[in-house]
């Protein structure tokens, strides 16, 4: 019997390629294979709305059990994979068995990486990816008054938000010299940084943590490296993730910060692909290998995906975006910015509603909007229209990203 497409993983990446393989007239059999014993969940929520609002925790999930079983989406719940048997076309599940598979999807995604400081294993000391992390820090906001977030990332900064906005006294610790610098300017930074400063949140910059410690109470000391001592109920860590690769590793397929993939999202096997946050990809719009943590990579990956396996390659050329909630501010960004040598801002700070224009070498590369959806939007068509806007033009009077992508 034919093993079809068989999906490891069941996050973002994963359930979408299965129901982009129905969409596009896949008929064989599909397994989508999910380690926990929740239902296939959206991860976006945990760091915002389903810490302050009770949400329940089925809103969270992509579909119902019905909508599976009607598309025909064989799902097994708490179950792993151990092994890929390349030669052999199958897979071992931790529960012992086997199965065949014609075509193999890792949609593994990334895992969070751990702080290995004394101190770091205790019990006040949270983690967030999971649903269960996500409850575990719902209780504890809801129960404490004093939070340090370790890692000024999009995360970090998003739990900061709603800490503060549920009552709490908020202290971020940011290792670099700003917010969120691995992924926006410095214009950004300081925007955010301004903003939740004048919010109440005491964010260190250059402040690493080197030690917590619990005294008889309960309560957390973190020591920083600037020699400050700072006190707190728990703490929550936010530095980065890592890609799960083990199982694509064991299996002999190529890796390098994330499972390597072509244009077409094939891993080094012709009958194994790799898409979302484990996949490490060709960048269509210059000539570098990259691997993107992001809704909108994930379900667009799934979605090329679908229409290679069902007979129609195309290669994956979509334009990346991503946003972040943190209280009043909305950020989005549209195209890959950390690369940019020179910005230039539409509209004023002081409003709460700018762009940044970020051009490398003189050539678009994308922009980073506050509370600005139009520009957003219309960045996107001029990058995946392949426009040229340059510096100049965008530093003209009365220029609008809007009237530009419309060609006016
Ligand atoms: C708190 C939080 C907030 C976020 N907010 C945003 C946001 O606002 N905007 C945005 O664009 N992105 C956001 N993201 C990132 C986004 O959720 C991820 O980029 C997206 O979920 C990636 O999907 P994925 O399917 O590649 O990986 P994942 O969602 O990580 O799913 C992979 C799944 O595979 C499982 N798995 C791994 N190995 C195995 C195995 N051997 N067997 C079985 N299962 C396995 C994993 O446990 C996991 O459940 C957020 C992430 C988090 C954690």
């Amino acid at each position: 019997m034919s093993g079809g497409v068989v999906i490891v993983g069941a996050g973002q990446a994963g359930v979408q390629t299965a129901f982009s393989l129905r969409q596009a007239g896949y008929a064989d059999a599909i397994t989508l294979i999910h380690d926990e014993a929740v239902l296939p969940y959206q991860r976006p929520p945990l760091s915002k709305s389903f810490l302050k609002e009770q949400q329940d925790e089925e809103a969270l999930a992509f579909r119902h059990r019905d909508v599976y079983d009607d598309h025909q989406i064989s799902l097994l719940l708490e179950e792993r994979v151990l092994q890929i048997d390349r030669p052999n076309k199958n897979i071992r599940l931790a529960t012992g068995s086997h199965l065949a598979y014609d075509h193999l999807v890792l949609a593994c995604g990334a895992s969070n990486n751990r702080l290995s400081i004394p101190g770091a294993e205790l019990p006040q000391v949270l983690d967030l990816r999971f649903l269960d992390e996500a409850i575990t820090l719902r209780q504890a906001l809801a129960n404490a008054k004093r939070l340090i977030v370790i890692g000024g990332g999009f995360i970090g900064l998003e739990v900061a938000a709603t800490a503060n906005q549920l009552g709490l006294s908020v202290t971020v610790l940011e290792a670099a010299d700003r917010l969120m610098a691995r992924v926006v300017s410095p214009e950004i930074s300081g925007y955010v940084l301004s903003r939740h400063s004048a919010e109440g949140i005491k964010v260190h910059l250059n402040a690493m943590a080197t030690n917590i410690q619990e005294n008889k109470e309960g309560q957390l000391t973190v020591s920083i490296s600037s020699g400050e001592e700072l006190s707190a109920d728990f703490i929550l860590v936010s530095v980065g993730v890592h890609p799960n690769t083990e199982l694509a590793e064991e299996a002999g397929l190529e890796t390098d910060d994330g499972i390597l993939v072509d244009e077409f999202l094939t891993t080094s096997d012709p009958d194994i692909s790799a898409v979302g946050d484990c996949a490490r990809f060709p960048f269509a719009f210059d000539t570098s290998l990259i691997r993107l943590e992001s809704v909108q990579n994930a379900v667009d990956q799934a979605r090329c995906l679908a229409e290679k396996l069902t007979g129609n390659p195309t290669p994956f050329q979509a334009v990346p975006w991503f946003w972040s909630d943190q209280a009043d501010v909305k950020l989005q960004i549209a195209g890959l910015t950390p690369t940019a040598d020179q910005t230039h801002i539409l509209g004023d700070l002081e409003s709460g509603k700018f762009s940044v224009c970020c051009f490398n070498e003189g050539v678009f590369i994308g922009t980073e909007s506050i509370n600005s959806p139009a520009d957003h939007m219309a960045s996107r068509r001029i990058l995946a229209s392949n426009r040229t806007l340059s510096p100049t033009e965008a530093g003209k009077d009365g220029f609008t990203l809007k009237a530009f992508a419309s060609g006016q």
